[in-house]
């Protein structure tokens, strides 16, 4: 059987999300009870993917190299922590690229899908933007938005514009304590 997927945009999820960027491990910090998120998902049959957005890569705010660095800590991190993450995936460029991997674009999810046979269909993303909610329709997956990063505004923006209807949750916690309550419905 096919591998089911948690996708976690990075920025305004796992970490407090930076106007400015994040732009070396100083200035990544844990948001709330983000390890003890992970750390309940760590015992789940799920693999648990990050796929975060960022062109400050592209604008020249930070290398690449720095980048993989920072997610290197992340990981290593979380699993002192006694959680896991399966993977990072990162769309490097500036939305004037019109490349195929910045979310709502599908690429990063779509990868990740080869790479570890993931059925979309039966996995979830939890995201604190629009482009998180409507990159999750677009592979037929679950998203749940967290009121966390730009959580607030990005909602109200998706009320102003008819985007209603999706699960919303206070962090990532509760992202996947909801998770979890669909697992034990069915
Ligand atoms: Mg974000
Ligand atoms: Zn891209």
């Amino acid at each position: 059987m096919k591998a089911r997927a948690i996708f976690l945009d990075r920025d305004g999820v796992i970490n407090v999300n930076r106007p400015d960027h994040v732009k070396s491990w100083d200035e990544f910090v844990f948001l709330p009870y983000a390890l003890t998120a992970l750390r309940k998902l760590a015992a789940r049959d799920f693999r648990v993917i990050v796929t975060t957005n960022q062109a400050a890569i592209a604008r020249g705010l930070v290398a690449e190299e720095t980048v993989r660095a920072i997610h290197a800590q992340m990981i290593a991190q979380v699993e002192h922590a006694g959680g896991r993450i399966d993977a990072v995936y990162f769309c490097p460029h500036h939305p004037d690229d019109k490349c195929g991997c910045r979310k709502p674009q599908p690429g990063l999810f779509a990868q990740a899908a080869r790479d570890f046979k993931i059925d979309l269909a039966r996995s979830f993303v939890v995201g604190d933007a629009f482009s998180d909610v409507a990159a999750a329709l677009a592979i037929g997956a679950q998203p749940i938005l967290v009121m966390t990063g730009r959580g607030r505004e990005q909602h109200a923006e998706m009320i102003a514009n008819n985007h209603t209807g999706h699960p919303i949750a206070d962090d990532l916690l509760g992202a996947v304590e909801w998770i979890l309550r669909e697992e034990n419905r069915d």
